[in-house]
């Protein structure tokens, strides 16, 4: 198949669930060539009405706490239980800054992606953090439209990508260690916040007693911390991805929460400010863009930078200036 198809072939590939359109169509919206951007709106836009049917589920955690042996089996629980075809989209923030990747080149999910009723997705690389936040908003998007029920979003726990990834998703998921410590496993206080739940990775063997004492240190943390979810507190679940045990659990409680969210209105409530904040988002980052394009604003920036630095105005009459230089520069 030719490498980048018309806006047909896109469109009716991917409703029909063609994983192989459907990877070309990821490609094409990660493209940052304005005639491939141009392509890639009206296809979105063309496959608009037939997003939004899946359960998005975020998966977060440290290097090394399992996940992505996590997602291969709840995956094909996921599959093999419960008939769900499932969507895997990774986020590596480490991949744009150094150009290596945290999550490793090894072929990750080898068994999950060979499932045809599995779609793995290895990081976009290459671009900011935002970029990549939006272009992984519209993988999902797209991998709804191909039909696929749980779409979920992996991230590495490192706090950058993801507060990103919590605006996109219904649920969050973040993988932990027993024993390890919050420090040791760089998870600061902020992602736990987010969680809606914890689950204490690799509870078999002789880490089983580990897990369980950890599991009762975070539900009782769970219990005076507050969440943003009403009517809902974090649940600590222990899990082992080699012998099966407890992948159920996270299931019924992801379950538990997509009823109670949707029973109560906060489901179709938060997905409709996350979409709304998605514009907002993209308008900041083409003005952001609009900025930094210009290089007469980029030199006025520096002189305000320097005239701030040396206290001979203030930030914010420095900003009022450079707001005013710029809605000028639209003008011209
Ligand atoms: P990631 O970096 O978070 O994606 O972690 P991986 O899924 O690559 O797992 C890291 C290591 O932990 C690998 O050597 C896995 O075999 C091991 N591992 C993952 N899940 C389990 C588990 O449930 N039990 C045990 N004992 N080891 C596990």
């Amino acid at each position: 198949m030719k490498a980048r198809l018309n806006l047909q072939e896109y469109v009716t590939g991917i409703l029909r669930g063609d994983r192989v359109v459907l990877a070309k169509a990821i490609t094409l919206v990660e493209s940052t060539l304005p005639e491939d951007r141009s392509l890639a709106d009206r296809m979105l836009e063309s496959l608009l009405p037939n997003t939004g049917k899946s359960l998005r589920i975020g998966i977060t955690g440290v290097p090394g706490v399992g996940k992505s042996t996590f997602i291969e089996a709840f995956g094909q629980y996921a599959i093999e239980q419960h008939n769900k075809k499932v969507a895997v989209l990774t986020v590596d923030p480490s991949s744009t800054v150094t150009k290596g990747s945290i999550l490793g080149d090894k072929t990750r999910m080898e068994t999950l992606a060979k499932h045809p009723m599995a779609f793995v997705r290895p990081s976009a690389t290459g671009e900011a953090l935002g970029g990549i936040t939006h272009r992984t908003r519209e993988a999902q998007h797209l991998c709804e439209a191909a039909g696929f029920d749980i779409i979920i979003i992996e991230t590495v726990g490192v706090g950058q990508s993801e507060t990103a990834v919590k605006k996109t998703v219904d649920f969050f998921l973040l993988l932990m260690l027993a024993g390890a410590g919050d420090e040791l496993q760089g998870i600061k206080k902020g992602i736990m916040e987010m969680a809606d739940a914890v689950a204490i990775t690799k509870a078999d063997g002789d880490n089983i007693k580990h897990a369980k004492e950890a599991q009762s240190e975070y539900q009782h943390a769970f219990h005076v911390m507050r969440t943003g979810e009403p009517d809902w507190t974090p649940q600590v679940v222990t899990c082992s991805s080699l012998t099966q045990e407890g992948i159920d659990r996270i299931w019924n409680t992801i379950s538990d929460f997509e009823q109670k969210m949707k029973a109560n209105g906060f489901f179709e409530t938060k997905r409709q400010r996350q979409h709304v904040a998605w514009m907002h988002e993209c308008f900041e980052s083409l003005l952001k863009l609009q900025l930094e394009k210009s290089a007469k604003l980029a030199e006025h920036t520096l002189e305000l930078e320097q005239q701030v630095l040396s206290k001979a105005i203030t930030p914010q009459r420095a900003a009022d200036t450079l707001f005013n230089a710029f809605v000028t520069s639209l003008k011209n």
